[in-house]
């Protein structure tokens, strides 16, 4: 599963909780925009290549003094296809080495980073005397962008409407060495990088408080014996509402532990202490387990990525809950 950046995951929390400045919801908007680009890139490649496990997406990796990040890798035969996907809007020009929207120069050249990638990605396979050989591709996912590429370039350039012909064409291919590359990354990859925004913990109290909808964001959920249902029809297994909002919390308070009297303010007045109690106690780490004061360890991401690994028992849960509630109403 291809996981939103962690400054989208922060700013996403934030929007449905405070009001976001200008440049925060620039930025949110085009973050968002990115990651579909890249949802739909993935939806693309897996209705190509069938069940066929033929990519790694979104890896953060180490290489001597140098990080990259890459958004995808396709490896077919003995190209490794290093994917940058741009989910540019306008009309973009690159001629003499440098790229233009309108008259104005680009600081960032873009084909420089995915060379940069490129080459550290080689020199990794090199070291590990696996050969492959690594070709780099720049997507645009955006169908609303006119890019014009006047210069020769060694990369690949994909327009939006151009992606399934591309795809189609390699669907044939060999899939087998994906295995090899998963093995060897695996030794250089970091976790990716944590945003560099922070909302002061001082002002909590500002905050939208309360367990907000997933379906329509508004804290209107009223707690029953399994479930938090919402006005507009949403229900949701309690279990979940709290752990996504104490991950919400997490996410936005990543520098910091996890506490309860600042759970409590962030919950507001419907919070159920006791449940919340036994939330914590049940899911979640203390930091010291001698001193219940330095709080739980905070992984600062959201429910879905914090929970990640028990994701499928959660959807049974889910459904469990829907039953029961069902079964008690009738
Ligand atoms: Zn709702």
């Amino acid at each position: 599963m291809r996981k939103k950046p962690h400054e989208l995951q922060w700013l996403d929390v934030l929007d449905q909780r405070y009001l976001l400045a200008k440049e925060e919801f620039e930025s949110f908007q085009k973050l968002q925009r990115g990651y579909e680009g890249e949802v739909q890139f993935d939806a693309l490649v897996e209705y190509f290549f069938k069940e066929k496990q033929v990519s790694l997406d979104d890896i953060t990796l180490r290489y001597k003094n140098s990080v990259v990040q890459i958004d995808k890798l396709l490896i077919i035969g003995h190209t490794v296809y290093l994917i940058d996907m741009k989910h540019y809007r306008g009309h973009y020009v690159f001629k003499n080495n440098t790229w233009y929207v309108g008259d104005k120069a680009l600081t960032n050249n873009i084909f420089e980073q995915l060379r940069r990638a490129v080459r550290i990605l080689q020199s990794i396979f090199n070291d590990n005397q696996i050969h492959l050989s690594v070709k780099g591709v720049l997507a645009f996912t955006n169908l609303h962008s006119v890019i014009e590429v006047k210069d020769e370039v060694d990369e690949e350039v994909l327009m939006t409407e151009e992606i399934p012909a591309w795809l189609l064409r390699l669907s044939n291919g060999d899939t087998t060495a994906r295995h090899k590359v998963s093995q060897v990354l695996r030794h250089y990859t970091i976790a990716p990088y944590l945003t560099t925004r922070t909302f002061d913990i001082k002002n909590l109290g500002q905050l939208k408080s309360g367990i907000l909808c997933p379906h329509c964001h508004q804290a209107q959920m009223q707690e029953h014996r399994f479930t938090m249902n919402c006005k507009c029809g949403y229900k949701e297994a309690k279990d979940i509402a709290y752990r996504r909002t104490i991950c919400e919390f997490g996410t936005l308070f990543y520098n910091y532990n996890i506490k309860r009297a600042q759970l409590r303010i962030f919950f507001g007045k419907n919070l159920n202490e006791r449940y919340l109690k036994f939330i914590l106690q049940k899911y979640f780490m203390l930091k010291d387990s001698h001193h219940a004061k330095a709080g739980y360890i905070n992984k600062g991401v959201l429910f879905e990525y914090w929970f990640e690994k028990e994701m499928n028992t959660l959807e049974q849960l889910q459904k469990r809950t829907s039953w029961k509630e069902t079964k008690t109403s009738h």
